[in-house]
């Protein structure tokens, strides 16, 4: 069992190892498939012995071999997320993942495996470049809409589930763009509009609510840390993409039961 888990954590390194090329590449227009990987700064290639995931940059010290600049804390951390991320979809995955029927024994945990890995690049890309990469977010939409069209004809998903998905979703873009509209777009950007959409898809009713409060309560928590600390002045923004996809995981995991909660104190 240790060497299962332990084989999936390097798994999941090789595949963090993989998304910061996504990351990186995406932001600069170039394909994730191309060429080797090069130094940021002195733009040489990379040799294979110092691209190991994680344990090369902790070999290295953090810094390029050739010309000693500091190479992004972002790439060892997405890597060991990354590789979190599988053991955790692995262990919790039986808990999770009750769909027996084929092929929705095999579809559904990898769909949650790649919204997961496509999620990991969207909060790093807005974190560290203020960017949300459209192609991902088509990627995340088209996925889901796909995903819930495969389950409504297999009978496992209601019609009507699937029309509640697509209405939380435009619901969510209508929230949005009117906050943009108020707010002149000094808060939240056209990204963060579009990516709420999808992940109204992606979560369904009610979840996309408890992620959306769930995203504006540590949103407004996280800037208060930073104007108390003087990290950040007053009137300045924060990316909100990294939120976003914060609440989705808390959402996807604990939406149900945060939802009968909230329901309980209301009523
Ligand atoms: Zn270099």
């Amino acid at each position: 069992m240790i060497i299962l888990l332990a084989s999936i954590f390097l798994l999941g390194l090789v595949v963090g190892s993989f998304l910061n090329v996504v990351i990186y590449r995406t932001l600069h227009g170039e394909s994730p498939f191309e060429g080797r990987s090069r130094c940021p700064h002195c733009h040489r290639t990379i040799r294979a012995v110092d691209n190991i995931p994680l344990l090369s940059y902790i070999l290295l010290g953090g810094r390029c071999r050739r010309c000693r600049a500091y190479i992004s804390w972002s790439y060892p951390v997405v890597e060991l997320l990354t590789g979190v991320l599988f053991v955790w979809w692995f262990v919790a995955g039986s808990a999770i993942f009750r769909l027996t029927q084929y092929p929705f024994v095999h579809l559904q945990p990898l769909f949650w495996l790649v919204i997961g890995l496509l999620l990991l690049v969207v909060f790093f890309t807005d974190l560290l470049y203020g960017v949300i990469p459209d192609v991902i977010v088509w990627i995340l939409g088209f996925s889901a809409l796909l995903y819930r069209v495969l389950l409504t004809m297999g009978g496992i998903m209601q019609p009507a589930d699937f029309w509640y998905s697509l209405v939380s979703g435009v619901g969510v873009l209508a929230f949005f763009l009117g906050l943009i509209a108020i707010t002149r777009g000094r808060g939240m950007g056209m990204g963060d509009a579009k990516l709420a959409f999808v992940l109204g898809l992606i979560l369904g009713w009610p979840r996309i609510v408890v992620a959306i409060f769930l995203s504006f309560s540590l949103g407004a928590l996280v800037a208060l840390l930073l104007l108390a600390i003087g990290k950040k002045r007053f009137g300045q923004t924060l990316p909100f993409g990294p939120f976003l996809v914060v609440g989705t995981a808390i959402a996807l995991v604990w939406g149900g039961q945060l939802w009968s909660s909230y329901l309980t104190l209301l009523f």
